[in-house]
């Protein structure tokens, strides 16, 4: 059985004060930690990761922390950026690569998220890949031929494990609009994704990385979509910045995958 996760992404929010504030909320809402049956990440902006992780070491909290963004270098000359290895020493183990805000305000291209990828990879972090259609595409129905090619650019030569990385299927047009795909479509693309893992494996059934569902999931619909046979956890924005409602989202999560 794959461990259900969940990733709260703050993207360009809160202060270091507000984020020590949502971790001691979350440790009060769940003090019998560690030994859960789920993971837990936080992609907070890159002033919060040191600091977060600082009050993480003295507790028994078992929230990961995860960058937003990566350059694909260890060191150089590229002000402004921030390495693979810099997450990894501000107490990083994961890294979210390819989020459609970086494609869409940042020109982020399948070439350069592959070479980011190869980056954290080389670094040791974990990369959760971000893929997804745009309406236009989704309305041509060419869903599941975007999604492959992404993950196929993004991949290129690149084998990773099943546990080497995340995939997060998260529709561009359900990002922060309060819209979403039905469950059981959103179904449909982790399944075809979870196959194509498949095909460049010799084994039918062999594990892939963790797939999970991103766009507008809150705690009214977040049940639905984990009902899903292969959703395997949840990449939330706006519903992820209120510790309350993330942590409800987190068990009423946990509660549909044991069904
Ligand atoms: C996201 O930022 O990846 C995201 C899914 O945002 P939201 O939940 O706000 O749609």
């Amino acid at each position: 059985m794959r461990t259900p996760c969940f990733i709260a992404n703050w993207k360009m929010n809160k202060t270091i004060a507000e984020a020590r504030e949502y971790l001691q909320a979350v440790e009060k809402r769940w003090p019998q930690l560690p030994g859960a049956p789920w993971e837990t990440i936080v992609a907070p902006p890159f002033t919060m990761l040191a600091p977060m992780a600082d009050f993480l070491k003295e507790r028994p909290l078992q929230i990961g922390l995860a960058g937003q963004n990566v350059h694909f270098e260890e060191r150089g000359a590229y002000t402004g950026e921030v390495s693979p290895l810099m997450l990894r020493d501000a107490g990083c183990r994961h890294v979210i690569i390819g989020h459609s805000e970086r494609r869409t305000y940042f020109g982020e291209t399948n070439a350069l998220i592959h070479k980011k990828i190869g980056g954290a990879l080389r670094a040791g972090l974990i990369p959760i890949l971000c893929v997804g259609e745009t309406r236009e595409e989704r309305e041509e129905e060419k869903t599941g031929e975007v999604i492959e090619r992404q993950i196929r650019e993004a991949l290129d030569d690149l084998r990773p494990g099943p546990s080497d990385w995340i995939i997060a299927y998260e529709p561009v047009w359900a990002i922060g609009t309060g819209l979403t795909p039905q469950p059981s479509e959103a179904e449909e693309v982790h399944r075809r994704i979870r196959d194509f893992f498949r095909s460049l494996s010799k084994e039918e059934e062999a594990d892939t990385p963790r797939i999970l569902y991103g766009g507008s999931a809150t705690e009214k619909n977040i049940a639905a979509f984990m009902e899903e046979a292969d959703i395997d956890g949840v990449l939330a924005g706006g519903a992820s910045l209120f510790a309350e409602s993330f942590c409800n989202m987190i068990d009423l999560g946990v509660k549909a995958k044991e069904k």
